[in-house]
């Protein structure tokens, strides 16, 4: 599997870093609203990383595990059918990257516990985490406000704020630890911008950005880094739920979106906090 080239791009919007010569140049660009960023990706840039993704099933989530361990990082693989996370196993194992670990779990009914428990099995297992890209989401429905249900609602709270809480309480502890670490949320183009029709799904990823810069403000000055991705739209079986009609070929697949991913967790992210990073 040949994911990458070496001139990759993607867009940085927003806002605040370590330092003050970024503050000041970040500053600069958020006044200019975007701006394109180059990043070469060198092979084996993640050797030696143990990073957790949630959703590494389907979708962006599972071409992130591929590409991950492709760079050298073992990779722990979160999600809540069985059969997809052994086909992603498989398929990094047969691609002779290091061995993933599976984590099967439902985020709609786990509980504290779980990721606690979850954290502790990590730490014995691997010894440390340096990332967790925090990815697994639902859509819910698309419809008037109006005619949210209610369970709908629930569920898309919990899966996607719920559970995005309790796992990062649980990890933090764990990712201080290491020497640099990564916490990545997963926001959307809806995350900061409500939109008709969006209901659960945008407020649960507004959501999802608050907890992301509350929890880099608290540690701006540590060894731990964390931000949030905006995919953009990229063909996946989501971004088919929401627009059926689409041709598939005219977004973006997972593995163009994979520049982001790779710099979030690379040590060239470090200076790098409390960010809403565009994909594409
Ligand atoms: P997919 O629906 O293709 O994949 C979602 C993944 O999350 C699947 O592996 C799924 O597992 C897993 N998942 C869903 N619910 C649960 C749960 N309750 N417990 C455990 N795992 C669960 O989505 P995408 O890859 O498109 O989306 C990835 C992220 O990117 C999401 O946060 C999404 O909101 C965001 N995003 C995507 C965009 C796009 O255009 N694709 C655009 C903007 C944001 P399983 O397969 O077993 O159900």
């Amino acid at each position: 599997m040949a994911v990458f080239v070496n001139e990759l791009s993607f867009s940085v919007e927003n806002t605040r870093q370590h330092s003050a010569e970024s503050s000041r140049i970040i500053g600069k660009l958020y006044q200019q609203f975007i701006h394109m960023f180059d990043y070469s990706i060198t092979p084996e840039i993640l050797a030696n990383k143990t990073i957790l993704i949630t959703g590494a099933g389907a979708g962006i989530g599972r071409q992130a595990a591929l590409t991950y361990a492709e760079l050298g990082a073992t990779v722990i693989l979160l999600g809540k059918t069985v059969a997809k996370l052994e086909a992603v196993y498989d398929e990094i194992l047969g691609n002779g990257h290091p061995e993933p670990a599976i984590v099967p779990l439902d985020l709609k009914g786990a509980t504290k516990q779980n990721y606690i428990d979850l954290t502790s099995t990590i730490v014995s297992q691997f010894g440390k985490l340096d990332g967790a890209l925090l990815n697994a989401s639902m859509l819910g429905e698309l419809t008037p406000f109006t005619q949210v249900s209610e369970q709908i609602w629930h569920d898309v709270m919990n899966v996607n704020v719920n559970a995005q809480f309790l796992l990062a309480q649980a990890l933090i502890p764990s990712l201080l630890k290491a020497e640099s670490a990564s916490l990545v949320f997963t926001s959307s183009g809806v995350g900061n911008k409500g939109k008709a029709y969006w209901g659960a799904y945008s407020v649960s990823k507004f959501a999802t950005e608050g907890m992301m810069q509350v929890i880099a403000d608290e540690y701006e000055n540590s060894s731990l880094r964390v931000n949030a991705i905006n995919p953009g739209a990229t063909s996946t079986n989501m971004r088919a739920s929401a627009y059926p009609a689409e041709n598939k070929d005219s977004i973006a697949a997972p593995e163009d979106i994979m520049p982001l991913y790779v710099y979030l967790m690379s040590d060239d992210s470090k200076a790098v906090n409390a960010q809403r990073l565009n994909a594409q």
